[in-house]
């Protein structure tokens, strides 16, 4: 993959047990035959509960599909006494690629605060997996505040003690458009993904700022995702909802600007 290929990745959340998942997996990856995924043009990935990861990596493996593996969650821990939590380790070994770190459903019902999403970002780089740093407004802060502030913030200290060669993604999703069908404007997106890049080179220089992917997510679905696409600091796209249909999915991966 090279720097900045699109990436259009599925948050499953609490969705499809193991076997519905590999009936998914198979029927999206029919329904996407020489889809330009295939050329590695735009990168697919799928983020299923922990529960399916075993089940959806020996499909992938098995029929060379070419979609990449993520988790939703991840433990700041390595192992040990840590009950009901996942180690990096252990999604490392599952040839999981990604992992979602402080998606706003784990900051809102697990309260995940800057220092656990930080802590979390750095145990899924320890064990070579690429955080992929979910940040956004509420609707409450975007009238406070507005858009850009509360993600900046949570960018700056998600990115404390990174390395500026490490591989990061981040995700912009305006709490507000997440699941509500009310997704952001292109130049709302683009506005703020600008400015969490800006970020990005602050903290970890104009190389990393030049070659970070940076994603919107919040309501994306077939009929949006090109004019999203279409903004210059948009590098693809988070999709919650909309992944779990075959047809829709299909889509949003063949999208034209
Ligand atoms: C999400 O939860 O990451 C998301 C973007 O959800 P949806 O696409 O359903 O708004």
């Amino acid at each position: 993959v090279n720097s900045r290929t699109p990436l259009i990745a599925g948050n499953w959340k609490m969705n499809l047990d193991h076997l519905q998942a590999v009936a998914f997996v198979q029927k999206l990856h029919w329904t996407l035959k020489d889809a330009k995924h295939e050329d590695g043009s735009v990168e697919v990935a799928v983020f299923p509960p922990f529960t399916d990861i075993r089940s959806v990596q020996t499909l992938i493996d098995a029929d060379k599909i070419p979609f990449a593996l993520g988790a939703q969650d991840v433990s700041a821990h390595d192992s040990g006494a840590y009950t009901g939590e996942v180690s990096g380790a252990f999604l490392a070994k599952l040839d999981a690629k990604y992992v979602i770190i402080g998606h706003s459903e784990r900051r809102e019902y697990h309260a995940e605060g800057d220092d656990v999403v930080a802590a979390k970002v750095q145990a899924s780089l320890k064990h070579g997996l690429v955080p992929v740093i979910c940040v956004g407004e509420t609707a409450g802060d975007l009238e406070k505040f507005g858009a850009s502030a509360v993600p900046v913030s949570q960018l700056e200290a998600a990115l404390q003690g990174v390395s500026p060669k490490a591989e990061i993604v981040v995700a912009y999703e305006p709490v507000w458009a997440i699941g509500s069908g009310q997704a952001a404007t292109p130049q709302q997106a683009q506005d703020v993904c600008a400015a969490l890049r800006a970020v990005v080179a602050k903290v970890l220089g104009d190389e990393a700022a030049a070659r970070t992917r940076i994603l919107y997510g919040g309501s994306v679905k077939a009929a949006n995702i090109a004019s999203f696409m279409r903004e210059p600091d948009v590098d693809g796209a988070l999709v919650g909802g909309a992944s779990l249909v075959v047809d829709e999915f299909a889509a949003i991966i063949r999208f034209e600007k």
